[in-house]
C-alpha cells in the first residue's frame, strides 16, 4: 500500500470545503481537520471575553488570552465531529452568524495565526490527513502532496450557506448572508499575514456546477493521479 498523503483544501467561503473534505477523508481512511472551526472557537472566546466591547477588536488582549485558549476535536456519541474550547462542545454556537461576522478579524491577527497553525502543522506530522482552510497549500503544509483551491459563483454560495442555516433554524436574509461571504473574502484574501490565495501547485476545483458525487470523483482521480 502506498504511504498515506497530505492532502490540503483552500478556497472561498461556503464553497463546500468542509464537506468535500470530511468525505474524502472517510474514502480514504484519513483524519480530517477543520481549521475554520479552530478560527472559529478563538473568535467565540474574544466574544465571550468581550474583546469587541468598543466595536473594534482588541488584538493585544487577545493575544494575550491565547494561552489560557485549548482547541480540539472529538466525536460524539453519534460519531459526529465536534470542536471543543476548552473542553466544551462549541460546535453549534461557532457556526452562528455572531461569529460568522468576527472571525475574519481574529483570523488576521498575527499571533493568532501562529498559534493555530503550529498546532495544524502537528496534526498533520504524520500524514493521512486532510485539511481545509485558507492558507493550507501556501503556509500551513506548502509540500502538500495534493493542493486543491476550490470555488463558486457567489450566487451558488450564498443560496448553500442560506440553506444551511435556515436548517438550523437561524434568521437571517440572504443579503445577509450574501454580505457576510463576500465580506470574508475581502479580509480574507487582503489581510497581510497568510492571505487567502492559491497555490501555484493547486488544481482548481470550480464546484458552482458540480454534484457532491462528481466532486468527490474528481479529487480522487486527482489522489489517485499523486499516489501512483
Ligand atoms: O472555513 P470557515 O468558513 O469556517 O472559516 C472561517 C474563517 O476562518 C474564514 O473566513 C477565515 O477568516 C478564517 N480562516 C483562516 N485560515 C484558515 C481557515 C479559516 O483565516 N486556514
Amino acid at each position: 500500500m502506498s504511504k498515506p498523503i497530505t492532502i490540503a483544501i483552500d478556497g472561498h467561503s461556503s464553497t463546500g470545503k468542509s464537506t468535500l473534505a470530511k468525505e474524502l477523508a472517510r474514502t480514504l481512511n484519513y483524519v480530517y481537520v477543520d481549521t475554520g472551526a479552530m478560527y472559529r472557537a478563538v473568535t467565540l472566546s474574544a466574544l465571550r471575553g468581550n474583546l469587541f466591547a468598543y466595536g473594534e477588536l482588541d488584538r493585544d488582549a487577545l493575544a494575550q488570552s491565547l494561552g489560557e485558549i485549548e482547541v480540539g476535536f472529538d466525536r460524539d456519541a453519534n460519531q459526529q465531529l465536534i470542536t471543543l474550547l476548552n473542553g466544551e462542545n462549541v460546535k453549534k454556537e461557532i457556526r452562528q452568524m455572531a461569529v460568522s461576522s468576527k472571525v475574519s478579524e481574529v483570523a488576521a491577527v498575527p499571533e493568532v495565526r501562529r498559534f493555530l497553525v503550529a498546532q495544524q502543522q502537528q496534526m498533520g506530522d504524520a500524514g493521512g490527513i486532510v485539511m481545509d482552510g485558507r492558507d493550507i497549500g501556501t503556509v500551513v503544509f506548502p509540500n502538500a502532496d495534493l493542493k486543491v483551491f476550490m470555488t463558486a459563483s457567489p450566487e451558488v454560495r450564498t443560496q448553500r450557506r442560506y440553506m444551511e442555516l435556515r436548517e438550523k433554524g437561524e434568521s437571517i436574509t440572504e443579503d445577509e448572508v450574501r454580505e457576510n461571504l463576500l465580506r470574508r473574502d475581502h479580509i480574507d484574501s487582503n489581510r497581510s499575514d497568510s492571505p487567502l490565495k492559491q497555490a501555484q501547485d493547486a488544481r482548481v476545483l470550480d464546484n458552482s456546477q458540480l454534484s457532491r458525487e462528481e466532486q468527490l470523483e474528481t479529487v480522487l482521480g486527482w489522489v489517485n493521479e499523486v499516489m501512483t
